[in-house]
């Protein structure tokens, strides 16, 4: 019997793409097929961009976003929402391609919190997906209806971060 599963990686703690990236490595070491798709992300080259590269095509990350996203005065401008639209509709066709065993919807939980994905229709994309799919949702602020449908939901907490002593990303710790 093979389960799929929904996990979430959500709070305000370092580690919650990192631990997606090191869940699909395991994955691909038993011959899984994995996607990353990236929301907002999409201007900053981090490592596993490469790293992940070294894996094709059995681990791919695509890079959805176009980087950090702000609403003005809770308004969203049309490129943001365009590039939301577009985002999700290849989400859902790369879910039910059927062409993987893992889907990394990294940052989505953001997505969903800021309005930019309807949490009914991610929930119903969720409950459709194919038998073997499992999918990790990461991101800060997941939904409560999320946190409630999935089967493992990991929080972050942040304890100690070298940001709040000024220190600025690292290489390879932090991108
Ligand atoms: P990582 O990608 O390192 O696993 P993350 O996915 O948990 O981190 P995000 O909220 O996606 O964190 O933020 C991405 C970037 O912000 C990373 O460079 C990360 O190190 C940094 N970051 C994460 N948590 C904090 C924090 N509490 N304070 C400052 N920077 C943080
Ligand atoms: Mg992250």
């Amino acid at each position: 019997m093979e389960n799929s599963l929904i996990l979430v990686h959500t709070g305000n703690g370092k580690g919650k793409t990192t631990a997606a990236l090191g869940i699909g490595l395991r994955a691909v070491g038993h011959g899984m097929k994995v996607l990353m798709l990236q929301f907002i992300k999409g201007t900053w080259h981090t490592g596993e961009l490469d790293a992940v590269k070294r894996l094709h095509p059995d681990f791919k990350i695509t890079q959805l976003g176009q980087g950090f996203i702000k609403s003005q005065k809770g308004e969203w401008s049309e490129a943001v929402l365009e590039n939301a639209r577009t985002s999700w509709n290849l989400t859902k066709q790369e879910i039910a391609s059927d062409a993987y065993d893992m889907i990394i919807l990294d940052e989505i939980n953001n997505m969903i919190d800021y309005g930019l994905i309807d949490v009914e229709e991610a929930i119903a994309v969720l409950k459709e997906r194919p038998k073997r799919l499992s999918i990790i949702l990461t991101g800060r602020n997941a939904h409560p209806k999320i946190i409630e449908m999935a089967d493992l939901v990991t929080e972050m907490k942040e304890i100690k971060h070298p940001y709040k002593k000024g220190i600025k990303a690292q290489k390879g710790i932090e991108f």
